[in-house]
């Protein structure tokens, strides 16, 4: 166990019970759960955003049967009274925010020590570990489930290359987890965080979104939404034609360095916004990471132009520039909504977690008759956990007449 301070946990069991009052899907699974005991005798490890959402999934788990070990998927969004909130209801947690990146990831070997049968990842750094110095603590694994987009990435070039050692759910491309949590999650989470630590406002701003996928449309439809005159820069035409038809204006970054007010990062990438950049950009910018990693914002090139570097703000780093101009970089370019804010809201959450807890359910079942690849979250999943969250917000289905079917289902 390592967590910050177990005399935390009222306050993050306050965040906890406030998260179940708005994650109905979560609800009815746990109760399922609670009569099925899907994962009796199990161990899960978990490595993901430790904040309320993913506790109440944790708990979840452990109504389930499970023996549940977590810790974070990024020092910097770890919550040490939720952590602590975890630790008195009997998980094994081992987070605390802030940690050193060596802290980070005896963190995470910490985890992985319970030797799991199930792990929840969010990045692949679990997937990692087990694949290089913590194989032996794989000896009992399933299987797992990922979350994110770029731990999919990174697990398909595993298992391109005849590496994946285990069969992995890919959560992230499920209907019910990229066309809402990375879209409007990220939209509306970005935005809370930004707005949050800079108490500045979005209105009339030249707001430059890099990356035009899921993330880069919830973005840029709540920047517009929010009366700022939005930006986009891509590699990739069509989604640059979509962008266009969406009512923005795409440009390279080259350009977009020399109009922007508040540049985000979406993309997956490395080096979205570099020296050259930095170099033309207004003094005062805003500079904001959404992607996985701390590394779309050229961070040793902002250091390279500054003579000085001083924290303005709790998540605002200034970079003064030789000539006077300051450049801000949020939440150390890192995910900024989850470094600066809660991350996604409870009612999406409520998806994306039922995913992992249904995902997880199937893999316990059924993973040991898989092969080590990547598979898709089966359909009917998804569309059970669309089916609960539609029910639970008001959304009245029309339902196909038998000849309704048969016409839609004929080749003539
Ligand atoms: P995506 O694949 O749908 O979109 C990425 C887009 O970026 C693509 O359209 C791609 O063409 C574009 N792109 C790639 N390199 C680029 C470059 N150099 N310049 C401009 N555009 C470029 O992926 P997504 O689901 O939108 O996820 C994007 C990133 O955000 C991933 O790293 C993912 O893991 C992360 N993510 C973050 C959160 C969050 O809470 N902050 C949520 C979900 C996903
Ligand atoms: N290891 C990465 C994590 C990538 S985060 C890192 O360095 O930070 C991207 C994922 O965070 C998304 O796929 C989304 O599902 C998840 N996420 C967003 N808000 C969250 C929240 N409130 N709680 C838990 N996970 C969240």
């Amino acid at each position: 166990m390592r967590i910050k301070d177990i005399a935390l946990a009222p306050s993050g069991r306050d965040k906890i019970e406030w998260v179940k009052s708005y994650t109905p899907v979560l609800s009815i699974i746990e109760k399922e759960f609670k009569d099925t005991k899907p994962f009796a005798g199990k161990k899960i490890t978990m490595s993901i955003h430790l904040e309320a959402k993913t506790a109440y999934l944790a708990e979840i788990l452990k109504a389930g049967g499970a023996e549940v070990s977590i810790t974070g998927c990024n020092p910097l969004s770890t919550q040490d009274d939720v952590a602590a909130a975890l630790a008195v209801a009997g998980l094994e947690v081992n987070a605390v925010h802030g940690a050193t990146m060596k802290e980070y990831e005896d963190d995470l070997i910490a985890a992985l020590s319970v030797c799991p049968d199930l792990i929840i990842d969010d990045g692949g750094d679990l997937i990692g570990l087990l694949h290089s110095s913590c194989a032996e603590y794989g000896k009992n694994l399933i299987g797992g489930c990922e979350e994110t987009t770029t731990g999919i990435h990174r697990l398909k070039a595993r298992e391109a290359a005849g590496a994946l050692n285990y069969p992995m759910m890919d959560i992230n491309d499920a209907d019910c987890k990229h066309l809402f949590d990375n879209r409007y999650g990220t939209g509306q989470s970005v935005f809370d965080a930004i707005m949050h630590e800079t108490n500045l406002i979005v209105a009339g701003k030249r707001v430059v979104i890099a990356g035009y996928g899921w993330c880069g449309k919830g973005a840029a439809m709540r920047a517009k939404g929010l009366g700022a005159i939005v930006y986009v820069t891509e590699i990739d035409p069509v989604k640059a034609i979509e962008a266009v038809m969406d009512g923005f204006i795409v440009l390279p970054m080259d350009k977009a360095a020399e109009v922007g007010d508040l540049f985000i990062t979406l993309t997956g990438c490395k080096d979205v916004i570099t020296k050259k950049h930095l170099e033309k950009m207004k003094d005062g910018v805003l500079l904001a990471n959404a992607g996985h990693f701390d590394v779309e914002i050229n961070k040793n090139d902002l250091e390279a132009l500054a003579v000085s570097v001083a924290q303005r703000k709790p998540c605002v780093t200034g970079y003064t520039l030789a000539d006077g101009r300051i450049l801000n970089l949020l939440a150390e370019g890192r995910l900024v909504n989850l470094a600066a804010g809660n991350g996604h809201p409870a009612e999406i959450m409520d998806m994306s977690f039922a995913l992992q807890a249904k995902g997880l359910e199937y893999l316990a079942k059924y993973g040991k008759t898989l092969d080590n690849k990547v598979y898709d979250v089966p359909r009917e999943l998804d569309i059970e956990v669309a089916r609960l969250k539609a029910r639970a917000m008001n959304a009245e289905l029309d339902v196909l007449t038998p000849e309704q079917e048969a016409y839609l289902a004929a080749a003539e």
